[in-house]
């Protein structure tokens, strides 16, 4: 049994598919790391993108919105809040 854990080492992320399973195989809409870069395929182009990306499937027209924005950090449950002056007392 060969076990092949090589990982080719060119130092590229990990790519993950974006993709529309309304066919089979699945209809890719892009490309995307976990670094939040998004590569669009536009017929013969790649568009690159990041944030929150919407995308139509090119086949069965449904649209997609993919949000790699980073989620706010309310580990606690708190609807996050922008910091209100409360008071002016500055000095
Ligand atoms: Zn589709």
């Amino acid at each position: 049994m060969i076990h092949n854990s090589r990982t080719r080492g060119l130092g590229r992320p990990p790519k993950l598919r974006w993709e529309c399973a309304c066919s089979d195989p699945p209809i890719l809409l892009a490309r995307y790391d976990a670094g939040g870069k998004v590569q669009i395929k536009i017929r013969d182009r790649y568009y690159m993108a990041s944030g929150c990306v919407h995308a139509t499937c090119p086949r069965c027209g449904a649209h997609h919105v993919l949000d790699l924005r980073p989620a706010p950090a309310d580990a606690d449950g708190n609807p996050t809040s922008p910091p209100l002056p409360s008071h002016g007392g500055w000095w």
